[in-house]
């Protein structure tokens, strides 16, 4: 995975349209859910490349197709508007350390921020937490931004094998084998988080076991079921 690949298309070719809508969609469903501010980005790996689309500087409400970027994984600029994200290591790092992953989810979502301060993590409430481990996610201790190499792959390091990992004082990253698959359960940790902090302001959460969690069989809608939904809330947006 370390050398880039030649068959990388071209970042105007037609054959990226649809995947650079679907990036912006992404982006703008995470807006509209109050998941991201001014500040946050996903990214794409271009199908059997060595080369990721992300949004260009901007903030995830604001992202059109004009405003994207491709980089190879050591971050080098191979189209489109060459304003890369301050914190692009996360993607290239992690989408490097992890094959599986197609999608990378960074936002500074509160919830995530709020519970990545708290000692005992984010333990699972509700069965939308499945996709985490029974324990929590992985915190990644180191305040500051993700500017370099060096602290992408210290991310990716704690993220492991894990589907999410929350970043102290900072936000969250989430990843999936695909876009969908990394949006919703980005739209789904914030729920999980606002749930539990709810849950805390009651007394003692009775938190899911990791046999309690195994109970709950997979959603075969999934991801088309919430995605749909989620598309839907945001062409409301675009037609008021
Ligand atoms: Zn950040």
């Amino acid at each position: 995975m370390d050398s880039l690949k030649s068959n990388v298309l071209a970042f105007d070719s037609s054959d990226l349209k649809e995947l650079k809508q679907k990036l912006v969609d992404a982006c703008h469903i995470l807006d509209r859910e109050g998941i991201t501010d001014g500040y946050g980005h996903v990214s794409l790996r271009v199908p059997g490349t060595d080369a990721f689309l992300t949004i260009a500087g901007v903030s995830p409400g604001c992202a059109t197709l004009e405003r994207l970027v491709m980089l190879d994984l050591h971050g080098k600029f191979l189209g489109g508007q060459n304003a890369p994200p301050y914190e692009w290591p996360i993607h290239a790092c992690i989408l490097r350390a992890r094959p599986d992953v197609m999608s990378v989810c960074h936002t500074h979502s509160k919830w995530s921020s709020l519970f990545s301060v708290l000692k005992g993590g984010l333990r699972p409430v509700h069965m939308y937490a499945k996709f985490l481990p029974a324990n929590g996610p992985p915190i990644y201790p180191a305040a500051g931004l993700i500017g370099t190499v060096e602290r992408g792959e210290a991310l990716a390091t704690a993220l492991k094998d894990s589907a999410a990992v929350l970043m102290r004082a900072h936000g969250d990253a989430v990843v999936g084998a695909s876009l969908e698959q990394a949006i919703l359960p980005t739209v789904q940790l914030a729920f999980i988080g606002e749930l539990a902090h709810m849950a805390v302001a009651h007394g003692e959460p009775l938190y899911m076991s990791e046999v309690e969690m195994a109970t709950f069989s997979a959603d075969q809608a999934f991801p088309a079921r919430p995605w749909e939904y989620y598309l839907s809330r945001i062409r409301e947006r675009r037609s008021s």
